[in-house]
């Protein structure tokens, strides 16, 4: 299904604390000030974390919200929207349920000590999880018949959809019938995985047995490789991201790129706060909104900003001023986001498949890295097809089984070119390297007085650290001397392959017996291993650049990865002489026999302790591009001011230059 450009998603979680909910909703009111800001589309509230429908259940009438003044809330909302063509999906929460799990505890997930999980009894809250394994599933289901029955339902978005670690007793004897071990911690996740990936599905045939056609989504706050075994379930993707929530700036760039090739529409969902969720009385500033829908657009995702709805049902003006002058925006820009899929040259296999973090810092340092050096990329995991890459980049902690190594030979084979750091290309047992590098694994790897390998590990005072001295084309932009890399790399010897930089060793190791001054020992000059070496179409660094890069930031570990690219791809797509906070993207539009260049300048800067901010717009002139084009434009256009931009060939490269970014340019290249 195709999803609208301009959504919304009203959270409408209310206490029953609080009198005359939804007295002051005006439907007239509501639905002229969202088409006002340009929304066409609106996910609004059948059932809540506090448990409470805001529609007048026949079924479960005891849950109505004991304070809702307009008991037609929820149909009000919906008619008054679908009279001005804007879509209601229509929310429906799963795992949180405050009413559920107070009567219910028999319900609710039973964690491996025995307690009911989440929110304790005396503390404020509705964090306790339900489990879906227990007959709450049914209740869930007969919700979901009534709202089918009784309400217009565009969607269903389901919330809170996340794999927990279950040992009520349904759970427990089905993980027995099943062949698991409940006792292991790996077999009660693995159940529950797939535990949740069938409620998806049964869920998703019971919406359909019941005659609807109906949008349908499951939220877990991420989208990512875990994403595909119930893939079925979805008829497209939410991209749940606050970057001024605990996801922060780099969390959609990061997962947009994973989600944009699993072949379902998808949008990004932001929100109109100044921190996250519930925020009231809170507001984005207007540049920081901008540029996460104009982000978004970019990525080639739809729009989405979350809101909640006042208690007395009255919408808030100054937020759809806020939402409109970025929605008005959008729309503009719409005719060349319509159906664009991205250009891109290098491939990232995150490491999120197996070290099960939904930011992996070597996955989120290499994003920094790309973005900042202005490649074009996506992000895979080792079911995705390599083919369409130029570049496959293994960051830090990638192991490679023998079927993974067999796919990546084939696309090496296929003229494809290879970026492994760290640990990345060793067995699952890191006992020796799986893919040849030209180099092999030291026998006696460095370890700490506990016998635990130190390789890889930053730690708080250097303790164990070597330095790269870069040489020749690595060390473009940096001065030929030793940098320290915080870590110790993977101690390797030379196998048939060229060095391109050795590691070079510290006096000694820091600890109780010898130190030096407050961090990391200096260089001794001695050369230890080699430290980036090149062998036939791959490059292989032993530090592991990217999360060191995620943590500590240091510029010489994006020079030696930029350059050390420059060497594996020496036509990127797109080359631009503006600083490192110029984001691009590049897509096409086959239809329109065009690509559009992307360009945002945003600077997010973290002001707060715990908060990055955008306040700015900090217009950029005369930035010089260059694309790697298939063949010689027609035009170049800035778009939607449809000015045209003077360009020349040059060694089969398009030249030109945007006069000012300010804030978000597009570049049209018709062919
Ligand atoms: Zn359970």
């Amino acid at each position: 299904m195709e999803l609208r450009f301009r959504q919304i998603h009203l959270d409408f979680h209310t206490s029953e604390d609080i009198p005359d909910i939804g007295a002051k909703f005006d439907a007239e009111e509501y639905a002229s000030t969202l088409d006002k800001a340009r929304v066409n589309s609106i996910s609004t509230f059948a059932r809540c974390h506090h448990g409470w429908l805001y529609y007048d259940s026949k079924a479960f009438p005891e849950r109505v919200h004991p304070q809702l003044a307009n008991k037609n809330l929820l149909n009000e909302q919906i008619e008054a929207c679908h009279k001005r063509g804007i879509r209601v999906p229509i929310y429906i929460t799963v795992q949180w349920d405050h009413y559920s799990s107070q009567r219910h505890p028999e319900w609710c997930v039973v964690n491996p000590e025995g307690k009911l999980a989440g929110t304790p009894p005396y503390e404020a809250g509705f964090y306790r999880a339900l489990c879906v394994n227990t007959p709450f599933r049914d209740f869930l289901k007969e919700q979901t018949r009534e709202v089918l029955e009784t309400l217009p339902t565009d969607g269903i978005f389901y919330d809170i959809v996340m794999t927990q670690d279950c040992s009520c007793w349904h759970c427990k004897q089905d993980m027995l019938a099943q062949g698991y071990d409940p006792y292991r911690k790996e077999d009660r996740i693995r159940f529950a995985k797939e535990m949740l990936d069938g409620f998806k599905k049964d869920m998703t045939e019971f919406v359909r047995g019941c005659g609807s056609d109906c949008a349908i989504f499951y939220n877990a706050g991420h989208i990512g490789p875990g994403s595909r075994e119930s893939l079925d379930a979805y008829t497209h993707l939410e991209l749940e991201s606050l970057p001024s929530g605990h996801w922060g700036y780099i969390h959609f760039p990061l997962s947009v790129r994973f989600a944009r090739n699993l072949g379902l529409d998808f949008m990004g969902m932001t929100g109109k706060f100044h921190t996250s969720w519930a925020d009231f009385h809170s507001y984005k500033n207007q540049p920081a909104l901008e540029y996460e829908c104009f982000n978004m657009l970019a990525c080639n995702a739809k729009c989405g900003i979350g809101d909640q709805l006042p208690p007395d049902g009255k919408i808030d003006q100054a937020t759809y001023d806020l939402i409109g002058s970025v929605y008005r925006q959008v729309e503009e820009k719409e005719p060349w986001c319509r159906g664009a899929k991205a250009v891109t040259d290098i491939a990232v296999l995150t490491t999120e498949e197996w070290m099960g973090e939904r930011m992996p810092p070597a996955t989120a340092g290499a994003v920094l890295m790309l973005l900042e050096g202005g490649h074009q990329f996506e992000i895979v995991d080792s079911r995705s097809d390599f083919s369409p890459y130029k570049v496959l980049v293994l960051p830090d902690r990638v192991p490679v089984n023998d079927a993974l190594r067999a796919k990546i030979e084939k696309f090496l084979s296929g003229g494809g070119k290879l970026l492994v750091t760290g640990e990345s290309g060793l067995n699952p047992e890191q006992t020796a390297f799986n893919l040849d590098l030209g180099v092999t694994l030291h026998p006696n790897p460095t370890r700490d007085l506990d016998g635990n390998l130190v390789r890889g590990k930053v730690m708080p005072r250097g303790e164990y650290t070597d330095f790269v001295l870069p040489r020749g084309d690595l060390a473009k932009g940096l001065p030929e001397v030793e940098h320290v890399m915080y870590a110790k790399g993977v101690e390797v010897s030379l196998a048939g392959g060229e060095v391109l930089a050795n590691a070079i060793s510290s006096y000694f190791n820091r600890d109780w017996r010898h130190f030096c001054s407050h961090q990391h020992t200096p260089s001794s000059g001695e050369v230890a291993h080699p430290a980036i070496v090149r062998k036939g179409n791959a490059i292989y660094f032993s530090h592991p650049v990217f999360s060191l890069y995620r943590s500590l930031t240091p510029l010489w570990a994006k020079r030696l990865v930029l350059n050390a690219l420059d060497l594996l791809l020496p036509e990127p797509l797109l080359r631009h002489d503006g600083p490192s906070t110029l984001q691009t993207t590049v897509n096409e539009q086959k239809g329109e026999s065009r690509w559009v260049v992307h360009l945002l300048h945003y600077i997010p800067q973290r002001r707060g302790e715990a908060i990055d901010v955008i306040e700015d717009v900090i217009p950029l002139f005369d930035t010089a591009l260059s694309l790697k084009t298939p063949k010689k434009p027609k035009s170049i256009r800035l778009v939607p001011q449809n000015r045209e931009i003077p360009f020349e060939e040059k060694d089969g490269r398009i030249l030109f230059t945007v006069p000012k970014i300010e804030g978000h340019a597009m570049v049209e290249v018709t062919y």
